[in-house]
């Protein structure tokens, strides 16, 4: 299975792909959401961390760079590196405490932290389309592949 594209016809729709997505990542690993602004990553990883049982708002970390969550003993790091000027900032705000292997990290703007983030499982594109969204997901291993390979049924 590789890449995989998917419709979000609306917000709703949107919520609910990052939902299902968010449940079969079961809280583990790292997601790459690429696209412009307003194309609708933070409401992706709005429905992500509401799958994954978050009841509370969702801010978007534009200006924190990131928001921690702590769900049922998993642990969400949500960030948004579109503010971060060089990918070494990274480091003095301890990005290795967020890179544990038993967290799951949603990173808007991935391409402002090359050299310093870690390999995505899946990186996911999102491109307006009509009044929707189109998805585009690209896994970049087997647990990636796993995760298109449910979604794309
Ligand atoms: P980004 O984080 O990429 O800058 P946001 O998630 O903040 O974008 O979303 C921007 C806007 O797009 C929001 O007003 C949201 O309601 C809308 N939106 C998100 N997903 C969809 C979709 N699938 N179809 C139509 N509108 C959407
Ligand atoms: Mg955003």
């Amino acid at each position: 299975m590789s890449e995989v594209t998917l419709h979000a016809e609306n917000e709703e729709a949107m919520l609910a792909l990052g939902a299902r997505l968010g449940l079969l990542t079961e809280g583990r690993g790292v997601l790459y959401l690429n696209g412009d602004l307003g194309a609708g990553k933070t409401t992706l990883s709005r429905g992500l961390l509401r799958g994954l049982g978050h009841q509370g708002k969702v801010k978007s970390p534009t200006f924190t760079l990131v928001e921690p969550y702590e769900l049922e003993g998993m642990k969400i790091y949500h960030f948004d590196l579109y503010r971060l000027a060089d990918p070494e900032e990274l480091e003095f705000m301890g990005i290795r405490d967020y890179l544990q292997p038993d967290a799951l990290c949603l990173v808007e703007w991935p391409e402002r932290g090359v050299g310093i983030l870690p390999k995505a499982d899946l990186t996911i594109t999102i491109t307006p389309e009509g009044a929707g969204r189109s998805l585009r997901l690209m896994p970049q291993g087997g647990r990636g592949q796993a995760w298109c390979a449910s979604l794309a049924n």
